[in-house]
């Protein structure tokens, strides 16, 4: 980025738009960071969560403009760029959005059955709805198993697995999707963050009736020459204790816990077959239970005391 922008807007707080504001402030630019919702990744993370993101954000001098719509954009006197919201006017040397995507699929418009939003259905074998025209990418819709609904979910992980999936069933039906939990990551200010199906407010707007079960501890013991905490988050059915999401924050590389709950997630598992899951243990690595486990069986505690 030229030496010559010094002030830069993000506008939008999800993963594209953090991760802009992140790398901008690490490079010495001011950064005022504009958003909607009243928090960073909202979608992806619980308040517990995003408070720390929004602590370092807030460390590393980015101004957080949150509970706020952007309404308009002009040219500033000194040539750069005037953002103006419902609560006020940002200026910068340039303005970025990161705003989520749509899918550009107007040339297939009343040819093929679609949500209202324009992405496009399919089957299990990614079949649209007309004959041997398949779909597949960010142009289509997923099914989400949390929800057990069809949702747009535009993922690299989706679209790879969708295209293999036409390829395999392009001459008959050989194998179907098994949906996509939406599992993601991302690396901020030194913290490794993944998240997997939803947290209690995506859940909830949603209409599902859910817990969410809050677990913080080192992710190895500290007789090791070093430790960091884990923070994580389930979120489960209160009903059926269904596993439908999960989160992790960390100084340590714990991402792959995601893919963990997310396989819990695809195969309808409870907490307490989580809570009862084999992992390994070896004191470089782990604790004796490991924090995926160890968040489980504080979920079926919550459960036992709720009752
Ligand atoms: C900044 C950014 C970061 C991302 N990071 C991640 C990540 O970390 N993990 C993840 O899972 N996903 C990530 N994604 C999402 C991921 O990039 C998409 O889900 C994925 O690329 C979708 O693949 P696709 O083939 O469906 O569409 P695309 O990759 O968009 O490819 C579609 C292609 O079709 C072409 N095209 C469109 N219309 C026409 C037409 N009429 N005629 C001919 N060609 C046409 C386009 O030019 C394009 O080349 C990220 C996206 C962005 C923007």
């Amino acid at each position: 980025m030229a030496d010559d922008v010094k002030r830069v807007v993000v506008i939008g707080a999800g993963y594209i738009g953090a991760e802009i504001a992140e790398q901008f402030s690490v490079t010495g630019k001011k950064v005022t960071l504009i958003d909607g919702f009243d928090r960073v990744l909202p979608k992806n993370f619980s308040p517990v969560i995003t408070d720390r993101l929004e602590a370092a954000f807030q460390e590393n001098d980015v101004t957080l403009a949150l509970q706020q719509l952007v309404t308009g954009f002009e040219d500033a006197a000194d040539g750069g760029i005037r953002v103006t919201t419902n609560q006020g006017t940002y200026e910068a040397d340039i303005a970025v959005l990161g705003i989520g995507f749509l899918p550009n699929t107007d040339l297939f418009k009343g040819q093929v059955d679609m949500l209202p939003n324009g992405a496009i259905l399919t089957n299990a074998y990614m079949e649209t709805s007309l004959p041997d025209v398949y779909a597949a990418g960010d142009a289509t819709t997923v099914f989400y198993n949390p929800t057990q609904a069809y949702d747009y979910i535009p993922l690299a992980t989706n679209a790879i697995r969708q295209g293999m999936l036409v390829a395999r069933n392009i001459d008959g039906h050989h194998l179907a999707y098994s949906g996509t939990q939406a599992t993601s990551a991302v690396e901020l200010y030194g913290y490794a963050m993944s998240a997997t199906g939803l947290n209690k407010g995506s859940a909830e707007a949603r209409g599902l009736d859910v817990v969410e079960t809050v677990h913080e501890e080192d992710y190895r013991p500290d007789f090791m020459l070093s430790t960091t905490p884990v923070l994580s988050t389930l979120t489960w059915d209160r009903k059926t204790r269904r596993v439908l999401g999960a989160a992790f924050m960390s100084k340590h590389d714990i991402t792959q816990a995601a893919n963990v709950v997310s396989l819990a997630i695809q195969n309808q598992m409870t907490i307490d077959d989580l809570a009862m899951a084999d992992f390994f243990f070896q004191p470089n690595f782990t604790q004796p239970v490991n924090f995926v486990g160890a968040t489980a069986l504080q979920a079926v505690s919550d459960a036992q005391n709720k009752n």
